[in-house]
């Protein structure tokens, strides 16, 4: 694998940062994930203008503009065999003496690496899986996609320790995602996902859901969540990069709707399906 480290393209072995990069020391910086299908980033500049507004809220400087961030993500596609791939970047503040407060005259460190799309395995959409329902202690800015991501790991561990795929957080009583993904549910036929606010990662997946449904007639609306209501859904998915629409048909030990992905789940599946084979082609729009 090639890796894009500080400027330089390298085998993933030589590729090495200083200990005293305060990503390692602090988890102070932040990251993207962008997936590319047929070699074709997707949602290039939605992803861009959210790597853009992390790094301004933390104040790390952008090292790169939109045309040299797309340079190195498509050398990456190129060195790393094209395909359906997803690029892992992220920026931390750099290598300085340890201190909490900002170094000055500080480099940013730059690293970005392609790994294979691993498809969701068929059965997964045949039978949908298991979420849990977990208190959210992550801090008060979800919104910050920061590598600093301790809560999240915890609280993912606790659902794959339940045999589950995604813990559904809950903060004041309301659901707000999941411990790497976005929420949907349908409650009298209407789809709902939670406001973008500090309580939650603004997906772009979320957004292209939303845009896609809108799209093709079907009822959404974006509304909080009350942990009852989750309870009660017809339906609840997961979305994110890299596991694009999920169903959820079991809720820690209770079935979702009739325990099955339902039939919103599978109307939007064949619409994002097909908006990814319109990417693919080489076109991308609703
Ligand atoms: N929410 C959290 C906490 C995440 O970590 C992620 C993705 O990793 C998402 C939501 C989904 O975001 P996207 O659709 O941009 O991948």
């Amino acid at each position: 694998m090639t890796v894009f480290l500080n400027g330089e393209y390298l085998p993933l072995a030589e590729a090495q940062v200083s200990v005293l990069d305060r990503g390692f020391l602090f988890g102070d910086g932040v990251y993207d994930v962008i997936p590319a299908y047929g070699g074709r980033l997707f949602r290039l500049e939605q992803h861009l203008e959210r790597l853009e507004r992390c790094l301004a809220e933390v104040r790390i400087p952008n090292p790169f503009d939109r045309g040299a961030w797309s340079a190195v993500f498509n050398a990456l596609i190129d060195r790393n065999g094209g395909g359906d791939l997803s690029i892992y970047m992220q920026v931390t503040r750099g290598v300085a003496k340890r201190d909490h407060a900002f170094p000055e005259h500080v480099i940013p460190t730059v690293f970005a690496m392609a790994n294979p799309i691993v498809p969701v395995d068929p059965a997964i959409l045949e039978t949908g899986v298991k979420a849990i329902v977990r208190e959210d202690f992550r801090w008060q800015r979800c919104d910050v996609k920061a590598i600093t991501l301790l809560a999240n790991v915890l609280l993912r561990q606790e659902a794959v320790d339940e045999q589950a795929m995604e813990a559904i957080l809950v903060r004041d009583g309301y659901a707000t995602e999941g411990a790497a993904s976005n929420l949907f549910i349908v409650k009298d036929g209407v789809i709902m996902t939670p406001p973008k606010g500090a309580k939650l990662l603004p997906g772009i997946t979320r957004d292209l859901a939303l845009e896609l449904a809108q799209a093709n007639g079907l009822a959404c609306r974006e509304a909080e969540i009350p942990e009852a209501q989750l309870r009660a859904a017809e339906e609840i998915w997961m979305s994110s990069s890299t596991k694009e629409l999920v169903p959820v048909t079991r809720l820690d030990e209770q079935p979702v709707g009739d325990g099955r992905p339902g039939p919103v789940w599978r109307r939007m599946h064949g619409i994002f399906q097909a908006w990814k084979a319109a990417l693919r082609e080489g076109g991308e729009g609703v």
